[in-house]
């Protein structure tokens, strides 16, 4: 093979100032987490580094739930609990201490894969009803009066696909993976009997929680596993993640930094206008990339189907001539991070988050730093 010398390594293409974002980082998670909020830590003296069973700390838990039953218009008899471990430990409690029979899941990408594959792994549950579809696409539920819990997620963070959330059948209890559509798409809280996500995208806060918004059928259904003989490890018991977050407390210490964070977060969501002025700004970046890629000569949407494609978690794929790896390196060695693809869907890709902290215009830009280093690395000699 003959290497063309003329080219330049990725990390030295130098893209001009004026036409960088204000802000570099489009990880799908960890994700942007708006400075404003990093500074009020600082001023939370009284806060950090105190006692999880004090008044400082429960009242950050009980602003949480507040603005999240107030964000999500969370009906009467909803509950938000919490516990500590991230969307991940939570799969294992739902294992534990939610599903009771059959599970059916919709796998399209690795997250809906995990928990399926944990739901499989429970040696106390029957094997679940797996459903799959190629990555770029989902599949649907086939409703069956013997499952028990029917299982998705509204965003797949890996594949960029989202997908409509509604109940398949009025019996079953609907358990939905919101980590990463959280606050950057609309849902309608009759459709869903668990919404679950963690702060680290969406919320732009930190890692280490799991937030669960509960339906009375929720809250019923972990009432009855709770005073059952089925054995479940305290860490993974709902019931005991449900009794503290009553108390505004968790079970085990939580983040802090975390908590503070996700509450600054969702409190700035509902001063610009709650999850109707937050899913518009993902919508208008969403608009920005996709209608960008369709009409690039080099990229597209990886996502066939438009109403599938993701607003908060873009995939773009590249002709064979324009190298992602390359491409993101470049972008990285300019202060645009994390625009990697998913590692197991082994694309010549990038992926690109647009949570709602992530200014629409920056996406704006984006496109047009990609265009650049394109053009120097790629472009005709
Ligand atoms: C990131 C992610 C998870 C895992 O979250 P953790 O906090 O790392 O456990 C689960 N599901 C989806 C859809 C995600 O995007």
């Amino acid at each position: 093979m003959i290497k063309d010398v003329s080219r330049r390594a990725p990390e030295e293409v130098k893209i001009p100032e004026d036409l960088l974002p204000a802000d570099g980082r489009f990880g799908s998670g960890p994700s942007k987490v708006r400075r404003d909020a990093v500074a009020n830590l600082a001023d939370l003296d009284r806060y950090m580094g105190t006692s999880h069973r004090q008044a400082p700390v429960k009242h950050m838990v009980a602003r949480l739930k507040a603005s999240l039953v107030d964000l999500f218009d969370l009906p009467d008899g909803y509950e938000v609990v919490l516990g500590v471990g991230g969307a991940t430990m939570l799969w294992d409690a739902l294992a534990f201490s939610f599903i009771d029979g059959r599970a059916q899941h919709l796998v399209f990408g690795e997250f809906t894969s995990k928990f399926s594959q944990a739901v499989m792994l429970a040696p106390h549950l029957p094997d679940p009803d797996v459903i799959e579809s190629e990555p770029g696409t989902h599949p649907l539920f086939a409703p069956d009066s013997a499952i028990d819990v029917y299982a998705t997620a509204h965003n797949e963070t890996s594949t960029g696909v989202c997908m409509q959330i509604a109940r398949p059948v009025p019996n079953g209890l609907m358990v939905v993976d919101g980590t990463s559509a959280a606050a950057g798409m609309l849902v309608d809280p009759d459709q869903f009997d668990v919404y679950y996500f963690s702060p680290q995208k969406g919320f732009a806060s930190d890692g280490g929680l799991w937030i669960a918004l509960c339906s009375p059928a929720a809250i019923e259904r972990i009432e009855k596993l709770g005073s059952s003989d089925r054995y479940v490890p305290p860490s993974l018991g709902l019931q005991i993640a449900l009794d503290n977050s009553r108390k505004d407390q968790t079970y085990n210490t939580p983040a802090l930094a975390t908590l503070a964070l996700i509450v600054d977060q969702a409190e700035w969501f509902l001063s610009n206008g709650g999850l109707q002025w937050s899913t518009a700004r993902c919508a208008e970046s969403a608009q920005t990339l996709y209608d960008w890629a369709s009409g690039s000569s080099f990229a597209q949407p990886f996502v066939g189907a438009k109403e599938d494609r993701s607003p908060v978690v873009g995939t773009i794929d590249f002709v064979d001539r324009v190298d992602g790896k390359s491409l993101a390196a470049a972008l990285r060695a300019n202060g645009i991070v994390d625009t990697e693809p998913y590692r197991k869907l082994g694309r010549n890709q990038l992926r690109i988050a647009m949570y709602p902290a992530i200014d629409p215009d920056d996406v704006e830009r984006l496109t047009r730093c990609i265009d650049f280093v394109v053009e120097v690395l790629f472009g005709d000699p």
